[in-house]
């Protein structure tokens, strides 16, 4: 059994982080790491305890997805979110959605009571209410934090990745159960400023989530236009299936030599089915932590 966690890779330096802050996000991690694994301890799923620890994260203010959601350039927050489940590679993503307290629960809703795998802004919230799932106003989604990063970016008139110093965002965990199947998750309110229904690599299934049972499972954060073109995250399961690589091998080709190599910068977290985890990034930074039954680990820097 274990979970692993990513809150969002980027330029995270140390020389920018006060100690309370550091510990703000330690405590995040955790308190993620931990509701997660109490399900799988209690012998729950891997798709339960992504799910559940994806949503602890979007409940935190200070990460990128659920109620931490960056502004999109019309001052409103549009997100994306995903899940996989490595046993039966059913799926379900839903982006550019506005007001739904829990991405991610919706994600899960597409994949067990629609017909499809991904549905989108209006019609997907309206998915969601038919659903009664929770709804949160305005007010629920708003940080000044998050609104002076809009205000500089509007000002320099670029999009922005949540990746700047600062400015870090997307939450991702992926899960091996007592009974061996795998699953991933991932959330994301996007880049700053974005527009014309920009949407990224998180909810799309193969490029910033993917679960197989053969191989492994993956949640991706960083530049999502690359990790889109990269495939990224099935890019790792196929190195496994087709090529014999290891976990760790897998990532290592995909994070460090594909992605760099067309200027992807970013991360992901892995598990595979005999519960090795791999936790690659290419940035200076990422959030990230996993738990097993020897111990739980939360990092954020480089070495
Ligand atoms: N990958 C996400 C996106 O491009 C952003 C992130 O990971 O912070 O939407």
């Amino acid at each position: 059994m274990v979970i692993a966690i990513h809150g969002g890779a980027g330029t995270i330096l140390r020389s920018s982080m006060t100690p309370a802050l550091q510990q703000q996000y330690e405590d995040g991690l955790r308190s993620a790491l931990d509701a997660g694994y109490a399900i799988l301890e209690d012998g729950g799923s891997s798709i339960d305890a992504v799910e559940k620890a994806v949503c602890v994260l979007e409940d935190f203010i200070l990460f990128n997805a659920g109620r931490g959601s960056v502004f999109n350039n019309a001052g409103g927050h549009e997100m994306d979110a995903a899940i996989m489940d490595g046993k039966t590679l059913g799926a379900g993503a839903v982006s550019g959605i506005s007001n739904v307290k829990n991405p991610v629960v919706l994600a899960r809703t597409i994949m067990e009571k629609s017909e499809h795998v991904l549905l989108t802004g209006m019609g997907a919230e309206q998915f969601a209410k038919l659903n009664n799932l929770e709804f949160a106003n305005d007010d629920y989604f708003y940080s000044e934090a998050r609104y002076n990063q809009w205000q500089e970016a509007l000002k320099e008139n670029v999009v922005q990745l949540d990746h700047t110093e600062k400015k870090f965002g997307t939450v991702g965990a992926v899960a091996l159960d007592k009974r061996g199947n795998l699953a991933a998750a991932t959330s994301t309110g996007g880049m700053t400023n974005k527009k014309y229904g920009r949407m990224g690599d998180s909810p799309i299934i193969g490029a910033g989530t993917y679960a197989n049972n053969k191989t492994c499972a993956i949640s991706c954060t960083g530049h999502g236009e690359l990790f889109i073109r990269a495939v990224a995250a099935y890019d790792v399961s196929c190195l496994m299936e087709y090529k014999g690589l290891s976990l760790q091998e897998a990532c290592d080709v995909v994070v460090h030599d594909k992605l760099v190599k067309i200027g992807g910068e970013g991360g992901l977290v892995a598990v595979d089915a005999t519960g090795n985890v791999a936790l690659p990034f290419n940035s200076e930074g990422m959030y990230r932590g996993y738990r097993n039954a020897e111990k739980t680990e939360v990092q954020i820097y480089k070495d």
